[in-house]
């Protein structure tokens, strides 16, 4: 019997499908990448049980595995390089318990982020991290990619709220990695290793998190500049002056176009870079905040500045930021984001340097992102057949993220797009002490094949 028949008879034929049309539907990530990596058979799981038996099967049979959540990877993490069993989370997709006394939630990986959040928020309690993508993915993706967001400025990313983890392993044991206590400091740090991994390391199939109470007031506001680098100084500024304001995000010329529609049409038609900015916390200390940044706003010329009214303006505000991608694709352009991190004091460098390579080599480069994390994110605009001007605009700007002692991705991973550039940032003995973990814990190499190490 063939691995794909012992996974239909082991697991029941509604949940593992070989027919071409089912596995062309998850031959793709969000990444852009052209190509398709059709898995061998496609496989939706219902319980830890249910994965515990594919990984056996895969093990037995030498089979590659790839976790895939809801396939919104731009670095093509979730892509079966080398076919195989796709195991999709979209099954799995039940919150187990909401425990308000400990504030904790303890959540299958298949959840939505959004969803999750909105049910901690009905308790009054707070999950913040918040990828732009939030509608879509998933909390488990959000584990294997650390994913952060906007209010990662202030609050952290997804690896600052785990707790425990339980993890099939690719031989198929079960093992449980972390506590569900605040602090806990028995042997290593397993939970982090997981965070991040990219699925090259074991399924994760349950996840405990720390919540925090929910803030009660926010206030929004959109601040447009005639000038891009003006604006991303007002970025330094605010951070060197000690506010943290809970996102503090810039967006360009470039994305400002593409996204006219879905902005507040009293934006400046001539506004080069608007700055959005969010702070919560109580009421009088974000009022005496909103007064600091608006002075520094001022100093570097801002055209204007627009608080919100209310919840559903901020919402709107939100909604048109996350849609700033698909705003840029609408454009009829393929789009490539790249997601360089630097020290926030340099984003006016950064800024600077990325004009200057879209100058030299001619494709336009839209900047947006999470500039108060100095995670920028630098969209490039291209045809089919320019894809060599691609690769060697994302060469120079992993060079500039470097040459400024950042990383060549903040939030995206390494997935296979940005495996050429891994060196550039870490030594030959940093990677071949993670090549000798990822052997530990997949020792056959079948977990997430051709991923993250070069
Ligand atoms: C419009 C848009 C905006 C985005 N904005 C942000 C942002 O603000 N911040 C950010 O960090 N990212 C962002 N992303 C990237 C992406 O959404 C995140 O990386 C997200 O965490 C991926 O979740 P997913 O469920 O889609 O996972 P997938 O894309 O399906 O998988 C991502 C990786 O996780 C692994 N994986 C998935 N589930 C599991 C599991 N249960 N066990 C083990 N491994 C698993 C996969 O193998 C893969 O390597 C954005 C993407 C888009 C399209």
């Amino acid at each position: 019997m063939n691995y794909i028949e012992k996974l239909k008879l082991e697991l029941g034929e509604e949940k593992v499908s070989d027919s071409l049309e089912h596995r062309e539907a998850f031959a793709r990530d969000e990444s852009g990448i052209p190509e398709l990596y059709l898995p061998d058979v496609v496989v939706h799981p219902e319980s830890t049980e249910d994965v515990v038996k594919i990984a056996k099967i895969a093990y037995e049979h030498d089979v590659p595995m790839t976790p895939r959540g809801a396939g919104t990877s731009l670095s093509g993490g979730p892509l079966t390089v080398q076919g195989g069993i796709l195991v999709v989370f979209d099954r799995m997709n039940h919150i187990k318990e909401i425990d308000s006394d400990n504030l904790m939630v303890i959540t299958e990986p298949g959840v939505i982020t959004q969803n999750l959040q909105n049910e901690v928020e009905r308790f009054g309690m707070f999950y913040p991290p918040d990828p732009a993508s939030l509608d879509q993915c998933t909390i488990g993706g959000n584990v294997a990619t650390n994913a952060g967001g906007p209010r990662a400025l202030k609050y952290g990313v997804t690896k600052h709220y785990l707790l425990e983890l339980e993890v099939v392993l690719p031989n198929g044991e079960v093992v449980r990695f972390g506590k569900k206590t605040k602090k806990w400091v028995a042997g290593y740090d397993l939970p982090s290793l997981m965070t991040q991994s990219e699925g090259t390391l074991g399924f994760i199939t349950e996840i405990t998190l720390r919540l925090i109470p929910l803030p009660h007031y926010v206030q929004t506001f959109l601040v447009p500049f005639d000038d891009e680098v003006e604006a991303s100084k007002v970025v330094s500024e605010v951070i060197a002056r000690k506010i943290l304001p809970r996102a503090l995000e810039f967006i360009d010329r470039s994305s400002i176009d593409a996204a006219r529609e879905m902005l507040p049409p009293n934006i400046p038609t001539d506004a080069r870079a608007i700055l959005l900015i969010e702070l919560d916390g109580r009421e009088d200390a974000v009022m005496a905040e909103a007064e600091e940044i608006a002075e520094i706003c001022e100093k570097h010329s801002a055209m204007d500045i627009m608080a919100s009214m209310d919840d559903r303006d901020r919402e709107r505000i939100w909604q048109a930021r996350r849609d700033l991608l698909h705003a840029l694709e609408e454009t009829g352009k393929i789009v490539r984001i790249e997601d360089i991190t630097i020290p926030r004091s340099r984003i006016p460098e950064a800024v600077s340097k990325v004009y200057e390579i879209e100058k030299e080599i001619g494709l336009t480069l839209a900047i947006f992102g999470h500039a108060g994390d100095g995670n920028i994110h630098i969209n490039i605009l291209h045809d089919r057949g320019q894809e060599k001007l691609v690769d060697k605009v994302v060469e120079r700007l992993c060079h500039v993220a470097v040459e400024l002692d950042g990383t060549i991705t903040g939030e995206h991973g390494i997935g296979i797009l940005k495996k050429p550039h891994l060196h550039l940032e870490q030594s030959d003995r940093v990677i071949s002490l993670q090549r000798a973990i990822k052997n530990v814990f997949d020792p056959k190499g079948i977990m997430n094949p051709g991923k993250k190490l070069p």
